[in-house]
């Protein structure tokens, strides 16, 4: 079964569900999709045992063979190839590596080159438990295709929990895809309210199942559960805010092995969420 968590905007406490969920289960694989500011790996403090290197590739062209027709410009959805007075431009940060120029191209002028975008860690953490992340290279401005190396490596795994990337960008749509469940983390605050209808609009245009976990919900405002309410959303669980679990993140612990009340409640989501054997 294959798990999304994932939030409206960041520090929502979507890292904090997704490696405490992970802590709680006896068997599971973890990967943290969240490629432009990986922190899973922070809590978790696991021995990194591999490495490797994500290629991308881009479009290189041949101008002695380029006639400047035009058709691969035509074709590129991302303007990353530009056909221009004189030459062709290739604009490699906006390349999403669909192949699509050189079918195109009448006179075979265009090949392609790799470029290296970013990494992916193995971690060990215990018997049955694995964790991997992301790190997209700094100036790169896609991480999917680490997302998609990610989920490709664990697509066997028997429970894969994925830490998204906030927001509803196209990287979140590379990580929830194919799931089986999504977990929302919201906070009750007009904010956190509002992002949250967005990842709602989102996870429904793909018709993914979905419940929500209200993080300090002991903060803020009821709009929340008001909204859930109108819109039959599964309340999965509510987590209080206390200043000892401020303090116990802060020293990248894990809460769950430090308070019975955060247990408690993860064991409640993975009830919900996977069924009473899980837990
Ligand atoms: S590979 Fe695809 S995205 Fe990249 S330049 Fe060619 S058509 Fe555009
Ligand atoms: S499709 Fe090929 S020949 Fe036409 S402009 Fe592009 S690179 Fe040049």
């Amino acid at each position: 079964m294959k798990i999304a968590i994932l939030s409206g905007k960041g520090g929502t406490g979507k890292t904090t569900l997704s490696v405490n969920l992970f802590s709680s289960l006896e068997k599971a694989t973890l990967i943290d999709t969240d490629v432009e500011e990986p922190n899973s790996h922070l809590f978790l403090k696991g021995t990194t045992y591999h490495e490797e290197l994500i290629y991308k590739r881009y479009p290189v062209v041949n101008h002695d063979l380029c006639t400047l027709c035009g058709k691969c410009g035509e074709f590129c959805n991302f303007n990353a190839i530009i056909p221009a007075k004189k030459r062709v431009l290739v604009f490699d940060d906006l390349c999403h590596d669909c192949g699509g120029c050189k079918l195109v191209c009448p006179t075979n002028a265009i090949s392609y080159t790799d470029k290296e975008i970013g990494n992916i860690y193995y971690q060990s953490i215990k018997k049955n438990k694995q964790f991997l992340y992301g790190k997209l290279t700094v100036g790169e401005i896609s991480g999917v295709r680490i997302i998609e190396h990610l989920k490709n490596m664990t697509k066997k795994e028997e429970i894969l929990l994925i830490d998204s990337p906030p927001g509803t960008s196209c990287s979140t749509v590379a990580a929830i895809e194919d799931t089986d469940y999504c977990i929302i983390a919201a906070e009750p605050t007009p904010f956190g309210l509002s992002d949250m209808r967005m990842v709602v609009e989102l996870l429904r245009s793909q018709k993914l199942n979905f419940g929500v976990v209200v993080n300090k919900s002991n903060l803020g405002n009821t709009d929340i559960y008001h909204y859930l309410d109108e819109e039959g959303i599964e309340l999965l669980e509510t987590i209080e805010f206390r200043e000892e679990f401020a303090r116990i993140i802060a020293r990248g612990d894990l809460l769950v092995n430090q308070s019975t009340y955060v247990k408690e409640k993860m064991f409640n989501i993975i009830k919900k969420v996977l069924g009473d054997s899980y837990a």
